[in-house]
C-alpha cells in the first residue's frame, strides 16, 4: 500500500487539484492522502498558508481578520467552482473566522488551510475526511509525540477504507492546535505512511526530484536518481529544501522508503530515498557514483579560539560550549586543531551582537589567547556512500576549487565518510559549487 502526500503547487488551483486527485485514484493500491495548503499558483501569488498568518496578524492588529479572510475565502471558493464541486464550505470558514477573531491561536489560523483542502480533496475523491487533530498528538510543550501518535493514527487508520487527512497539524493534549514548522506536511506525509505501514510513501511535489545541486547555480543539474536517508539528512539540512529535513524520522522506523514523484509529470521516476541498508545490499541496485550531491548555504559564522597547550587542557571545550549555551546558541560544526577550536553556527539565526558578546565571555571564562568572530561562510557539504573508504575524493574537492581559484576557510569530514564540509566566503559560494559540479558530474 501507498502515501500519497501532494504538496502546495499540487493544490494550487482546481486544475492542479483535478491532476493530484487523479493520480490518486488511478492508483489501485493508495488509500490515504495527505494534503498541503494551497500554495502559489505563480512566482508571485501567496500561499493560503502565508494569507491565513496575515489573518491571524490583522485580528492583533485591528481586533478582526475580515479583510485578509476574504483572500483565503476567495481561494477555496474558486477551487471548488473550477472543480464543478457540490460542497458547501461556508459554514466551516465562518466557524474559522469566528475562532480567528475570538483569538485562537497562530497555529490554530495556519492549520485551516490544510484542514480545508483536506476537505475540498475528500469531497471530491469521494473519501472520508479524517482530521489530523485526531491522529497527530503533541505535549503540553509542543513536543511531537512519536509513540503516542503512532499508536493512535494505526488504530483509527486501520478502521477506514481510505481516506484524505490534512497535513502540517495535530493537537497538544488541551486540544489546541500545534504546526510543524514550514513545509511540515511532508512530516504528516511520512507519519501516516509508518502508521499504516505503507510499502512507500510518495511525496508528489511539482519538481522531478532531488538535484545534484541548486538549478539556480547549475541550470542544467542533474537528478539524483536514488539517495539514502543518511545522504538526504546532511543534504536537506545544507539547503536542499524538496522534502522537509524531519520527514524521514517516522518512515526510517519501518524502513519505508520515500519516492519523489511530479504532480505536472507523472511519467517521471523522480528520486527514491532508501533506508542505507537497503542500499548497500544491493536490493535497489544503485548505479555506482562517488558523490550523491552537493548542497551548501550561505551565512554561517565561526568563533575561532585559540589556547596554547589546549589539548591537555580538561574541560576546556565543555566550558566553551557552556558558555554558547547559555546565550542560547546552538553549534552546528566544530572544526578543531591541536590549539584552536572553532565552533560555526548558524549566523543567520544570531545577532552578531551576541555572537560577541560569546566570544568576549570565552576570552575571559575560558582563559583563551585569542578568539575572532568571522562572519559571512558559505557552508558546501559533498555528500555522497561512495566516498567512504574511497581515495582521492577529498583531492578531487580541493584541486576543483583551487583551479577555481577559491581559498577553503575551513574544512570538517564526518566520521562516517559520508561527507566533506568546506567552508568559503559568502562571495565565492556559487562559483565553487559550479566548479565542484564540474569536477565529479
Ligand atoms: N502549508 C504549510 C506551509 O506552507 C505546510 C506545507 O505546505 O507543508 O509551510
Amino acid at each position: 500500500m501507498k502515501v500519497l502526500k501532494f504538496g502546495g503547487t499540487s493544490m494550487a488551483n482546481a486544475d492542479a487539484v483535478k491532476r493530484a486527485a487523479d493520480i490518486a485514484a488511478a492508483d489501485p493500491d493508495n488509500k490515504f492522502v495527505v494534503v498541503s495548503a494551497p500554495g502559489k499558483r505563480d512566482p508571485a501569488d501567496v500561499k493560503v498558508t502565508d494569507l491565513l498568518y496575515a489573518c491571524y496578524n490583522e485580528k492583533l492588529k485591528t481586533g478582526a481578520c475580515g479583510k485578509s479572510f476574504a483572500a483565503v475565502e476567495k481561494r477555496f471558493n474558486d477551487i471548488i467552482a473550477g472543480l464543478n464541486l457540490r460542497l458547501d464550505i461556508s459554514g466551516r470558514l465562518e466557524r474559522i473566522k469566528r475562532e480567528i477573531d475570538a483569538g485562537a491561536g497562530k497555529d490554530y489560523a495556519a492549520s485551516r488551510g490544510e484542514y480545508l483542502c483536506a476537505v475540498l480533496v475528500a469531497a471530491y475523491l469521494d473519501r472520508e475526511f479524517i482530521d489530523a487533530a485526531d491522529l497527530i498528538k503533541f505535549d503540553a510543550r509542543g513536543n511531537f509525540c512519536d509513540e503516542l501518535t503512532n499508536a493512535a493514527a494505526a488504530k483509527i487508520l486501520a478502521k477506514s477504507d481510505g481516506a484524505v487527512i490534512p497535513g502540517f497539524y495535530g493537537v497538544k493534549p488541551d486540544g489546541a492546535v500545534k504546526t510543524f514548522t514550514r513545509g511540515g506536511s511532508d512530516v504528516t506525509g511520512s507519519i501516516i505512511a509508518r502508521a499504516v505501514r505503507a510499502e512507500v510513501y510518495e511525496n508528489w511535489t511539482d519538481v522531478d526530484g532531488f538535484l545534484v545541486c541548486d538549478p539556480r547555480i547549475v541550470n542544467d543539474a542533474k537528478l539524483i536518481p536514488m539517495l539514502t536517508y543518511k545522504e538526504l539528512r546532511e543534504l536537506s539540512y545544507m539547503g536542499a529544501n524538496v522534502l522537509h529535513s524531519d520527514c524521514i524520522f517516522p518512515v526510517r522506523k519501518s524502513d519505508i522508503p520515500i519516492r519523489i514523484r511530479n504532480t505536472f509529470n507523472p511519467g517521471a521516476e523522480g528520486t527514491l530515498i532508501v533506508p542505507t541498508k537497503k542500499f548497500l545490499s544491493g536490493e535497489f541496485g544503485r548505479p555506482d557514483s562517488v558523490i550523491t550531491g552537493i548542497a551548501g548555504r550561505k551565512d554561517f559564522a565561526a568563533i575561532h579560539i585559540e589556547k596554547s597547550l589546549m589539548n591537555n587542557e580538561l574541560g576546556f571545550a565543555r566550558r566553551v560550549l557552556s558558555v554558547l549555551e547559555r546565550r542560547n546558541i546552538s553549534v552546528e560544526h566544530m572544526p578543531s586543531g591541536i590549539d584552536t577550536l572553532s565552533p560555526v553556527v548558524d549566523g543567520a539565526d544570531i545577532d552578531p551582537e551576541v555572537l560577541r558578546l560569546a566570544a568576549a565571555e570565552i576570552r575571559s571564562e575560558c582563559g583563551a589567547d585569542n578568539v575572532e568572530t568571522v562572519e559571512g561562510l558559505a557552508l558546501i557539504a559533498v555528500v555522497g556512500h561512495g566516498m567512504s573508504r574511497k581515495r582521492g575524493t577529498a583531492a578531487r574537492v580541493f584541486a576543483a576549487l583551487s583551479a577555481a581559484g577559491i581559498n577553503i576557510r575551513m574544512i570538517d569530514q564526518g566520521s562516517s565518510e559520508l561527507n566533506l564540509i568546506v567552508a568559503v566566503e559568502n562571495g565565492d559560494y556559487e562559483n565553487a559549487v559550479k566548479s565542484l559540479y564540474r569536477a565529479f558530474f
